[in-house]
């Protein structure tokens, strides 16, 4: 199996809850939602309104706002990639698995411009050999041509192995599988019964990493 390891970005690269907590920190006081308008975003952006098309809809209509929803839309997209960090430690992790041999990607879905200022804004895109972002191609995870885009913008052949790394289990772990790679779950609740078809379950991004150098180095050679 070649030395390929393809991340998810948000959620396992980054922490995207605490950089959505911060924006609507800015949005309420922006609109004067006060604290339960706080509250009632955060609820919605957990109670799986993760298309922001939909969770902007019911934002305006919740607080009566004039603008459309797609403006709203729009203004997150541009200031989300202000809020959002990757922790010095994910950063220097890439870069050890990079000089051990590894070809490091990241594979993402979402909008081109909030994904891409994601990716520059915290200095991923130049961490990584490569990266596909679901916006710029015209296809999602789990469908396997983004992973094949990804592998070779590592520089890598697809369907010759490697890893997919991620806390979604249809896009990242279905889709990894499906891809031909072996996975590991980040699974932030900790929910260990639950049920996955995932090689590995970690908690954080930094555990992966250690279990790749692991493997890396208990088949050393071409075979991690
Ligand atoms: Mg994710």
């Amino acid at each position: 199996m070649q030395r390929l390891a393809l991340f998810d970005l948000d959620q396992t690269l980054i922490d995207l809850d605490a950089a959505f907590a911060l924006w609507a920190e800015e949005f309420a006081e922006q609109h004067r939602l006060g604290r339960k308008g706080v509250q009632h975003l955060i609820r919605l952006n957990r109670n799986g309104l993760p298309h922001r098309e939909l969770f902007f809809a019911k934002v305006r209509e919740r607080f009566k706002l004039s603008a459309p929803a797609v403006s709203l839309w729009a203004a997150y997209r541009r200031r989300m990639p202000h809020l959002v960090e990757c922790r010095p430690e994910v950063l220097t992790g890439l870069a050890e698995l990079r000089a051990a041999g590894w070809r490091v990607g990241i594979i993402t879905n979402g909008t081109a411009d909030n994904q891409l200022g994601k990716l520059h804004r915290t200095g991923l895109a130049e961490a990584v050999d490569g990266y596909a972002v679901s916006g710029v191609e015209g296809i999602r995870k789990p469908d396997v041509g983004l992973f094949e885009i990804a592998a070779q913008r590592c520089g890598m052949a697809s369907g010759e192995g490697g890893w997919m790394i991620g806390d979604n289990l249809l896009a990242d772990i279905g889709g990894g599988r499906a891809a031909g790679l072996r996975t590991v779950w980040i699974d932030h609740e900790g929910r260990s019964g639950k049920e996955h078809p995932a090689d590995h379950v970690v908690s954080d991004v930094i555990d992966a990493i250690a279990l790749l150098h692991e493997h890396g180095r208990r088949r050393p050679g071409c075979r991690p």
